[in-house]
């Protein structure tokens, strides 16, 4: 029987909640490209309902207690005291989620002798290493397209936010003032703006379709090309690399995995590089961007402002320099884990846990590293040191 180490999120600080602000989600069947929502057997969780934080344990603790197995919740994962640590050993599955990240070093992996499968409720694997994990033949599956459209959305409104300033005029309704000169003096209109994507994958190319109504010119650059059809059909000019692109853009988002290729993309150079007064959103991974160069970029105004919802380390300290930093429109990392994208991503993590205790095939679209080496979404997206 197997032992499940499960890392979530805290419970709201005034509790578990009892009641919702609706008294349902509208149900999915598939995804833009006709892939299936996750399809496990059963669930034992209401759709709606908080379930990523530790009391809502994902909805798996029957599953997984009727077939004799042991389910571990925390959200004590940092430092060698912590609960995760402590657990880790004797594991055969960590479950983890991007928002609350339990990193799966190769330190960590090397004292979990037991571990076989390493699975991501969510999308974005870079919490584990995944060379160490490789090297191992550890298993690294993750929830693909779960949350995918929930992001997508959170872009769109994060860029409305940052170019027609809502954050500070909003502030200004909290504060009891009526300051229309003050809340308009860096606000503009979206509209014939040139907006691009670093990377037109599932949330990348969802981003480009919600933002075609406005009006905007769409750009991308990507590792593979779209197919011609869905460039002529939004639109969109092809750049070879970023910095081809990001010269042509007013608004910059980011969509791509976080691997060797990516990290520190966004540094002092790169910044250089983009039209003054560009606007940067970010909800793909903190680390993609170099932090003190995103600091040194708001306030020279080369970037008129940033937004996201990710940060290196997560959660990030009280004094990380993006809290106050100007301009910005950060929160903490939750695009991904609205109540909706909770119950695709919990109903995948039961899907990959059935095939894996019944030895059935995990999906390939779910599988980054399987056997030694990226497999999957994982040899499509990713790229390794080593493997
Ligand atoms: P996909 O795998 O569908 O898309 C990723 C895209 O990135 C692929 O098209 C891939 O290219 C492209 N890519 C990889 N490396 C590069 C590179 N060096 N330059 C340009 N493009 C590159 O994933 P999703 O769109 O679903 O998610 C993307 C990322 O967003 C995740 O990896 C995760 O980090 C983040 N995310 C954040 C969430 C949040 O809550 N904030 C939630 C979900 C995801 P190709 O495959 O063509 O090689």
């Amino acid at each position: 029987m197997a032992k499940v180490l499960c890392v979530l999120y805290d419970d709201p600080i005034d509790g578990y909640p009892t009641t919702y602000p609706r008294s349902s989600i509208p149900h999915i069947n598939g995804y833009p490209d006709g892939q299936t929502t996750p399809t496990p057997e059963a669930i034992d969780f209401t759709p709606g309902e908080l379930l990523g934080s530790v009391s809502g344990e994902l909805g798996l603790r029957r599953f997984l207690e009727e077939r004799g197995h042991t389910l571990v919740v925390t959200s004590d994962k940092e430092g060698p005291d912590s609960v995760f640590e402590r657990e880790l050993p004797d594991a055969e599955v960590v479950i983890s989620q991007p928002f609350w990240p339990a990193y799966l070093t190769r330190e960590r992996i090397a004292k979990a002798p037991n571990l076989k499968l390493a699975l991501t409720a969510g999308i974005g694997s870079d919490h584990v290493d995944l060379d160490a994990a490789i090297e191992r033949g550890i298993t690294v599956a993750e929830v693909t397209y779960c949350n995918s459209i929930s992001v997508a959305e959170h872009v769109v409104m994060m860029i409305l936010s940052l170019v027609r300033n809502y954050l500070p005029s909003h502030q200004w309704v909290l504060d009891g003032g009526w300051h229309i000169a003050d809340c308009v003096q860096r606000a503009y209109d979206l509209e014939a703006m040139h907006v691009g994507t670093v990377a037109a994958g599932r949330i990348g190319t969802a981003v480009l379709r919600r933002l075609k109504p406005f009006d905007v010119t769409l750009h991308y650059t990507d590792r593979h090309r779209l197919p011609e059809d869905v460039e002529r059909e939004l639109g969109v000019t092809y750049h070879p690399d970023v910095a081809s692109m990001v010269k042509a853009c007013d608004v910059v988002t980011i969509n791509c995995p976080l691997h060797p290729e990516t990290e520190h993309l966004f540094d002092d150079d790169m910044l250089a590089t983009m039209k003054p007064g560009s606007y940067l959103i970010n909800t793909a991974r903190g680390k993609i961007c170099d932090r003190d160069a995103i600091v040194r970029a708001l306030r020279s105004g080369q970037l008129a402002g940033y937004a996201g919802d990710v940060w290196f380390p997560q959660p990030a300290p009280a004094d990380h320099p993006w809290r106050t930093m100007p301009n910005h429109g950060m929160t903490p990392h939750v695009s991904g884990t609205s109540l909706s994208a909770q119950a695709r991503y919990a109903a995948g993590t039961r899907e990959i846990l059935e095939c894996w205790f019944d030895g059935k095939p995990i999906r390939e679209e779910y599988l980054i590293a399987e056997g030694g080496a990226l497999a999957g979404t994982g040899a499509h997206s990713y790229s390794a040191r080593t493997g």
